[in-house]
């Protein structure tokens, strides 16, 4: 149909055709762009299009702008024409142009934007360039092209720089203008290049030996480029002046090198945008939900071009007066320029085929013109009558523009540098987040096995509580069951004792039945006794296991979990013990069942004497010993010395029979046992006789028991100093050193121990070899006799001290002087509690004195010392050892000496 007006030139026709039935938009309405880009419904319909490639979907339409602009009267045509009208006649409010086809006939045409002679620079730029220059701010390609005979003011309108008058400043450099004001060249770029098409080739405006550069086409995309074309990157609006001045010098030099003019070439000014821009959120989850973390926006590259195309003249060659040129050279000028009609042509009537190949400029615009690029085209024209013909065939090429409809796309695509820039940056805090989350993690962890620390701490003491309280009452109900066990037996003594006197037959039927009711009611005890032992057992299993349990969670060598361990082996120890001492009540129920059989034998034979009496006496002793410990009614020495007579069992100790010997030194030894018989078998002369059986060298239990006996004795003071006088000391190291049996040492160690605690005696003692032979005693190693010699030692340590505190006595420690010192460290920390304490306590004496400072000191007995003063369970033993350490220079510079911090 355009083709038709062209040809019909009917301007009706042609009214029609552009004006009323197109209704555009404004020529100033600004694109929107849009990232989620436009709807399928807005396609183009036809597949013709310059930019052949162009299929995708995504796009909005946008027509080419068309604006016509006429160059005001020159001062030739001032005079030459002065007489005639122009042959154009603008109604701008209506934006209709009328060409005069004669004085009574004209064509109309309708135009986006009419211009008149009198419209500015600034105005022209912004209804004709400013649109297309927005757009190429926001990410489309933009095209401004001038078309029109030479000398109609293309040049003028595009690329005045506006030395002169600042108001004459073209399209160019306020484009340029716009772009600076709304880039951000931190982020953003600006590149140009700026070329002349002449005679199909292509030559670089920036560098004029750069002259034959060649179009390359992106194979997938159809994009055509420069590679070949300098591209200067513009950082302000002076340098990109000197460039337009630059390009425009040796635009000039070419031409003249050339011999033609500017008008027959094309220039293209092409100014690269390349901005950031921030997308949508590239890690939105399905739902849209997003993180509590900040994440990057997808980062967007828009890479936009802006050309400014200021054509050849449009007239013809012919007419142009182009001299020097052949008619071949003269197509060839103008070749781009009739491809670009063809091609607009194509566009406008829809062809199927776009002749976009034919020539470089046409291949250059093929975004321009029915591609995506947002184009404006401002056709110049002059008044001039003479000049009609050109001037209707660039309104008619204008129109024909028009019609042609691009469909914008934004240039914008995934800026995969500053992507995988955010994107380390993101790494970077999920990395610290990552590791701050660690890291109250593991204080979180740390918190909790804190609290559980604590929690398996309060139950391990809470346990060891109890076990304490069951260990107590295990004890309290030991003690009364043995309690019970000693009343019982000693009520049946008396009861014996008294039907004895009475009737010796009656005695005789008496005992048997008592006693074998007596071992009845002590086998009823004993099994209750077992089977309360039984339970304890059961008890400390089951405490056991819990403690097992208790303990597995938790690593090896917690000190609470030993504690209780230790607490349990005592207990166990105890129970041993308890064990033990049910093994001695039965078998001195054997023996009583014996001794209760022998009497009735000897009543049954009517037999008396010597050895029945003494028989009777030892069952007598032997119940009192075990009511050692009870508050029953005890009978008296009285009652048995009024029985026998204790000068008869004296006299019986030099019996030349030696069964009744031994039966009567046992009786002494019991009755001796009884603090309040002591004085009285003295006196009785018990004393010199068991002396005197120990210097006979009677047999070892002879000796043993007498020793014994001598031991209870010498408890008294008095008895000390008697024992001492009669030479006791030497006979009790005799024995020592003969003996064999670790009773009788430890009953003769006993002895010596108790003479050490008395003042008077230390001397002689010492002189006597009384240590010697206590030390001696050790070798047998029972802790019986262990604990006895440490008990002495500790006697004669606290002797020793009080002496020389009061200054009766200096000098060395006779201990140290004796040789003991080398045992009292050795046993120091044994294993038995009171060897342990007699020792700790022994240890703590000897330090108290300066003098025997040195000789502990090497003889390692100042670790010992600082042990105690550690861990000793007595508190006032502790006391005392840290007293003495910390009292004592040469512990101290010992101490210091070996750095250790006390
Ligand atoms: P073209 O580039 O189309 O050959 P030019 O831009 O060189 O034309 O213009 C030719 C002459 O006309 C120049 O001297 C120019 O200054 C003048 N001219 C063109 N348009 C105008 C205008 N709108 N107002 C004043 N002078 C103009
Ligand atoms: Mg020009």
């Amino acid at each position: 149909m355009s083709s038709s007006a062209y040809r019909n030139g009917n301007h009706r026709t042609a009214t029609r055709t552009y004006g009323s039935g197109f209704k555009p938009p404004s020529f100033k309405s600004r694109l929107q762009p849009s990232p989620s880009h436009g709807t399928g419904d807005v396609r183009r319909s036809s597949p013709a299009s310059l930019g052949g490639a162009f299929k995708d979907s995504d796009g909005v339409p946008g027509r080419v702008r068309v604006a016509v602009r006429l160059r005001p009267r020159n001062s030739e045509e001032m005079v030459a024409d002065a007489d005639f009208a122009d042959c154009v006649e603008l109604q701008p409010e209506v934006k209709r142009l009328k060409l005069r086809k004669n004085n009574w006939d004209a064509d109309t045409y309708e135009f986006d934007e009419v211009l008149t002679e009198y419209a500015s620079q600034k105005r022209v730029y912004e209804v004709v360039a400013k649109p297309v220059v927005e757009s190429v701010l926001d990410g489309y390609n933009g095209t401004v092209m001038a078309y029109g005979q030479t000398g109609t003011g293309k040049t003028f309108t595009l690329g005045r720089l506006g030395d002169e008058d600042t108001a004459d400043r073209g399209i160019m450099v306020r484009a340029m203008e716009d772009i600076f004001a709304d880039v951000d060249l931190g982020s953003d770029s600006i590149t140009v290049s700026y070329l002349q098409i002449y005679m199909e080739t292509i030559q670089d405006l920036l560098d004029p030996i750069n002259d034959n550069i060649s179009i390359v086409e992106d194979p997938k995309t159809g994009d055509v480029s420069l590679p070949g074309a300098t591209l200067v990157d513009i950082r302000d609006q002076q340098s990109f002046l000197e460039l337009l001045r630059l390009g425009e010098a040796h635009r000039i030099a070419a031409n003249t090198k050339l011999n033609t003019e500017s008008s027959r070439s094309h220039a293209l000014l092409m100014v690269h945008v390349k901005r950031s821009v921030a997308g949508e959120d590239a890690f939105s989850t399905e739902n849209g939900n997003t993180s509590h973390l900040v994440k990057p926006s997808r980062p967007l590259v828009r890479k936009s071009k802006l050309v400014v195309v200021d054509l050849a003249g449009s007239e013809r060659i012919h007419k142009s007066g182009s001299e020097g040129h052949t008619l071949e050279e003269a197509k060839s000028i103008n070749l781009s320029l009739s491809a670009l009609g063809k091609c607009i042509n194509a566009l406008a009537e829809n062809s199927a085929h776009v002749p976009v190949r034919d020539s470089k400029l046409t291949r250059l615009l093929k975004d321009s013109f029915g591609g995506t690029a947002r184009t404006s085209l401002i056709v110049t024209i002059g008044p001039s009558p003479r000049h009609r013909g050109e001037t209707s065939s660039t309104i008619l090429f204008g129109q024909r523009a028009m019609k042609v409809e691009n469909m914008l796309k934004i240039k914008e695509e995934f800026d995969y540098k500053s992507l995988s820039r955010k994107l380390e940056i993101q790494l970077d805090k999920l990395i610290a987040e990552n590791e701050r989350l660690q890291k109250s993690f593991e204080d979180e962890i740390d918190t909790i096995n804190a609290e559980s620390q604590s929690r398996i701490l309060e139950v391990e003491r809470n346990f060891a509580e109890a076990l304490e309280k069951e260990k107590l009452k295990c004890q309290m109900e030991h003690m009364k069951s043995v309690k019970e066990l000693e009343e019982k037996m000693v009520s049946n003594q008396t009861r014996n004792q008294r039907d004895d006197l009475v009737d010796v037959k009656h005695i005789s039927e008496g005992i048997g039945a008592s006693v074998s009711s007596e071992v009845s009611e002590l086998r009823m005890l004993l099994n209750n006794e077992i089977a309360q032992r039984k339970a304890t057992e059961d008890e400390i299993n089951l405490l056991e296991s819990q403690l097992a349990q208790y303990r597995h969670p938790e690593a090896d060598g917690d000190t609470a979990i030993f504690r209780l361990q230790k607490n349990l082996e005592e207990e166990i120890q105890q129970k041993k013990k308890y064990e033990e001492e049910v093994l001695v009540l039965r078998s001195q129920l054997v023996q009583m069942n014996i001794e209760a059989d022998q009497t009735r034998r000897c009543l049954e034979r009517g037999e008396s004497g010597d050895a029945f009496t003494l028989n009777m006496l030892m069952a007598q002793s032997r119940n009192m010993q075990l009511r050692e410990n009870g508050n029953g009614q005890k009978p008296s020495i009285a009652a048995l010395s009024e029985q026998v007579g204790l000068h008869k069992i004296m006299s019986l100790l030099e019996s030349e029979d030696a069964t009744v010997r031994i039966h009567a030194v046992k009786v002494v030894a019991n009755l001796a046992a009884e603090e309040v018989n002591q004085a009285k078998i003295v006196e009785a002369g018990g004393l010199t006789s068991l002396l005197m059986l120990l210097r006979r060298y009677e047999d070892e239990t002879v000796r043993r028991v007498a020793a014994g006996a001598i031991a209870n004795l010498a408890m008294n003071e008095v008895n000390q100093e008697l024992i001492m006088v009669q030479g006791g000391i030497g006979l009790l190291s005799v024995t020592a050193a003969n003996a064999e049996d670790p009773q009788t040492l430890r009953m003769v160690a006993g002895a010596i121990a108790n003479l050490c605690g008395n003042d008077k005696l230390q001397m002689k003692l010492r002189t006597e070899g009384g240590i010697k032979a206590l030390l001696g005693t050790v070798r047998c190693g029972h802790p019986d006799v262990l604990s006895q010699v440490a008990r002495g030692i500790a006697n004669f340590a606290k002797c020793e001290s009080r002496l020389a505190s009061q200054g009766i006595r200096s000098g060395r420690s006779l201990l140290i002087e004796d040789g003991a010192l080398p045992w009292i460290v050795h046993n120091a920390n044994d294993e038995s509690a009171p060897i342990r304490r007699h020792i700790e306590l022994a240890l703590c004496h000897l330090a108290q004195h300066e003098v025997n400072a040195k000789d502990m000191v090497s003889g390692g007995a100042l670790w010992e010392l600082v042990r105690i003063s550690r861990d000793c369970t007595r508190e006032d033993i502790r006391n005392l050892a840290r007293k003495t350490l910390s009292s004592s220079p040469t512990f101290r510079a010992e101490l210091r000496r070996l750095r250790v911090d006390y």
